[in-house]
């Protein structure tokens, strides 16, 4: 294997759709003693030699035998220092991706981490870890909801180990509860094959799919849609704004009332939070906006991502038009995670800790920042 098969293998994971959203995710590859991690805010899709940083694997492997502090922030602030000196020469300019850790700790050269919504209908559902036994047994890894970074390493470390004990040998294949999946493989073939087994097999319990075909509607004379945006202007006053529109089937559906929409109601996993926030707005109409916005700003000194109106639809909020757009396809990849959880017992959101560390994490403001 060579450089150019990881930059291959990344893009072209990164190009579609039913793997990445937002550029989320990651790869690596490890030749010897270096590791190539896919670097902080780059895109799979469109990424090259240059986005990856090269990491200095004895220096990670020497992170093991740290202590850290207890408390979140000083913990996290530390090993990102600590990964940051694990940089080799001549890339100082960039940082490593925060899975990098755990890429390092997987005992196989290729790795490749994404997202997809219907791995996420599993790893999202109520009876998500059952259902993962009864699917693939002991050929795949279950770790519970764990935040990211350092811990998420230690957890899957020890979970390996583990594994490693009972079955003599290690695991390819790593659900990870609220987040998405690890699969790691000596040759892009093995990975192309693992992906497929595993879309394949959770594909099979499928009930239903999240349906965005357009609706027809009287919809651009629409008085609420008209009342909620110029609402939605006022709100956005003075500063540079976007919002940016959705209503399909699928949208429709889920705003019909606050009961259809309590499957998009809160955060699956961090990208959801990270691009169209863990507590979407819900108001019965344009009305009712202006105290509900106020109310919601004021409580949690910030605005929302996500905007929905009864009966009318979704809008994505941002600073950017981008930061707009990536809000309303994180809602959409929500309703399709949404979808995917019903034949494992429904929606089972982060919880309010996980969600707290993920509003409060520099790594992920950083990631924000940079992507949108
Ligand atoms: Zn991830």
């Amino acid at each position: 294997m060579r450089m150019q098969d990881l930059v291959d293998i990344s893009r072209r994971f990164g190009a579609d759709p039913d793997y990445v959203v937002a550029g989320g995710g990651n790869t690596s590859w490890k030749d010897g003693n270096v590791l190539y991690v896919k670097g902080s805010g780059t895109s799979l899709a469109e990424i090259g030699v240059d986005g990856f940083v090269r990491m200095d694997r004895k220096a990670l492997a020497a992170i093991w035998s740290n202590r850290y502090p207890e408390e979140e922030d000083a913990r996290e602030s530390a090993v990102l220092a600590d990964l940051m000196t694990a940089r080799m020469s001549g890339e100082e300019n960039k940082r490593p991706s925060v899975e990098t850790l755990l890429h390092d700790i997987l005992p196989f050269t290729l790795v490749v981490h994404t997202h997809p919504a219907l791995v996420n209908g599993l790893t999202c559902s109520a009876q998500g870890e059952r259902a993962m036994i009864d699917l693939f047994g002991e050929e795949a890894l279950w770790i519970p909801l764990t935040n990211p970074g350092y811990i998420l390493a230690v957890v899957v470390k020890d979970a390996m180990e583990k594994y490693r004990k009972r079955t003599g040998k290690a695991c390819q294949i790593i659900f990870l509860q609220n987040h998405g999946i690890f699969v790691a493989s000596d040759a892009p073939s093995g990975i192309n094959a693992l992906y497929s087994r595993v879309m394949k097999k959770i594909r099979t319990k499928v009930t239903r799919e999240a349906d965005f075909s357009s609706v027809q509607s009287s919809f651009g004379e629409s008085e609420a849609f008209g009342a909620a945006l110029r609402v939605l202007a006022a709100a956005y006053s003075g500063s540079p704004a976007y919002s940016v529109f959705r209503r399909d089937t699928e949208t429709a559906k889920l705003v019909a009332d606050e009961a259809a929409f309590a499957p998009v109601s809160s955060a699956y996993t961090p990208d959801h939070i990270v691009y169209s926030g863990s507590d979407p707005l819900f108001v019965e109409e344009p009305a009712a906006l202006p105290a509900a916005w106020k109310a919601f700003t004021e409580g949690k000194k910030r605005a929302p991502k996500l905007v929905a109106l009864r009966g009318t639809g979704a809008f994505g909020l941002g600073g950017t038009e981008k930061a707009a757009q990536l809000a309303v396809e994180l809602f959409m990849d929500s309703a399709k995670v949404a979808a995917f959880t019903e034949p494992f017992g429904g929606p089972r959101f982060m919880t309010a800790e996980g969600i707290a560390f993920i509003n409060n994490w520099e790594v992920e403001r950083y990631r924000s920042k940079i992507s949108t």
